[in-house]
């Protein structure tokens, strides 16, 4: 038998949590964001869920490749542009659209012979001063790209480094609106966080009104995430989990008073406590930092681990199972995050994140390459 771990991904979910963005924004058409192999779904087991976006948003050509091999025809855009000149080759063959955010890129593409004129999304620095053109170099950027026979459409985007926060967006939405404001062209601005807290406030623009506008890039919420937890929940802005780390108890101890339990011995039982050990640890993906207290589920019953993670195995403390009269040991089924397959009982990924420092995106993209994944 293999090691009991599994990823399992929920496609009922993926679709409910598209079908959200339709409501939260319902004016605009959806990006996808399947980056970083979609969350670390896996492109191809997301794919069929995510079907009725209007287009994919990643960074990777390797997976726009992947896309294009599922048979996928819309759109696709590249939200970092190309890395070098050559890549604007597979642009070109596989009709991808491509972010443009500095001068070199528009150098490539005057240099770059296309029989297909590229479509581009010129991006502002409006804040956040990662990618983009300044305020003050955009317009002469939007000019260069205007007069390139190498581009038919020029769209405008911007992305927000605080959406899910208290300073907000507001100062990146001036910025943005005072250098595309007359220009024609469609936009997007929206991420998950921006999209359901500000999606419908007024931009000022050609052809726009609202800040969903043209696209909203739908990342976290699609898997299932609130991207301002803890303010808010998933389930107050009604999304689904969309992945769930399962595995099983394969030993149990029975401390005194005094005993402690793992590495470091970090953690010591002030009674006599039940311990389940689980196979999952940080070479799983599992978050060295989850400290005792962090949630799991165990039969679907919400417990706490104790002690440290180590590579390959957890400790959780059994006596709640105990008290509530749920049978619990060697065998038990464990969610580290997701939905109980047992119970149904649902472990949101926003609360183990939280427990261990991080957010959850980061552990949806950690998912170790030895955990097998559940056909879908
Ligand atoms: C990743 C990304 C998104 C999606 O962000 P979420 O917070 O997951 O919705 C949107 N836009 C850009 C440019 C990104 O890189």
């Amino acid at each position: 038998m293999p090691r009991p771990i599994l990823a399992t991904v929920h496609p009922e979910g993926l679709r409910h949590n598209l079908a959200q963005a339709r409501v939260r924004a319902p004016d605009a058409r959806v990006w996808a964001v399947v980056k970083a192999n979609a969350y670390g779904h896996g492109i191809e087991r997301a794919f069929e869920a995510l079907r009725g976006a209007d287009g994919f948003a990643l960074l990777d050509l390797a997976e726009a490749e992947r896309l294009r091999a599922l048979d996928w025809r819309g759109p696709i855009l590249l939200l970092e542009g190309v890395f070098e000149p050559r890549d604007l080759e597979l642009c070109s063959r596989l009709g991808l659209w491509h972010a443009v955010h500095c001068d070199e890129q528009i150098d490539w593409l005057a240099a770059h012979k296309t029989q297909q004129p590229h479509r581009v999304f010129l991006k502002l620095n409006s804040g956040m001063n990662r990618l983009g053109f300044t305020p003050g170099a955009f317009r002469a950027a939007w000019a260069r790209l205007s007069a390139l026979p190498q581009v038919d459409e020029i769209a405008f985007m911007t992305h927000f480094s605080d959406a899910d926060g208290p300073r907000g967006i507001d100062h990146q939405v001036a910025a943005f609106e005072a250098v595309t404001a007359d220009l024609a062209g469609e936009r997007t601005l929206c991420n998950t966080a921006a999209m359901l807290r500000h999606a419908s406030r007024p931009l000022r623009g050609v052809g726009v009104s609202t800040l969903a506008a043209d696209w909203v890039r739908e990342g976290i919420a699609l898997y299932g995430s609130a991207p301002d937890y803890p303010e808010n929940s998933a389930a107050h802005w009604d999304l689904q989990p969309t992945m769930t780390l399962s595995t099983r108890v394969i030993g149990t101890q029975r401390l005194q008073a005094g005993d402690t339990v793992g590495y470091g011995s970090t953690f010591t039982a002030d009674g006599p406590l039940h311990i389940g050990v689980v196979a999952c640890g940080y070479a799983d993906g599992y978050p060295r930092h989850a400290g005792t207290g962090t949630p799991v589920l165990v039969n679907g019953v919400r417990t706490r681990l104790v002690g440290r993670v180590s590579m390959d195995m957890i400790t959780v403390d059994l006596s709640p199972l105990d008290a509530a009269g749920v049978p619990a040991g060697l065998g038990s089924e464990v969610v580290m995050w997701g939905v109980s397959p047992s119970t149904g009982a649902v472990l949101p990924v926003d609360e183990v994140a939280r427990a261990a420092g991080t957010i959850s995106y980061e552990l949806l993209c950690a998912v170790a390459p030895r955990v097998p994944f559940a056909p879908v």
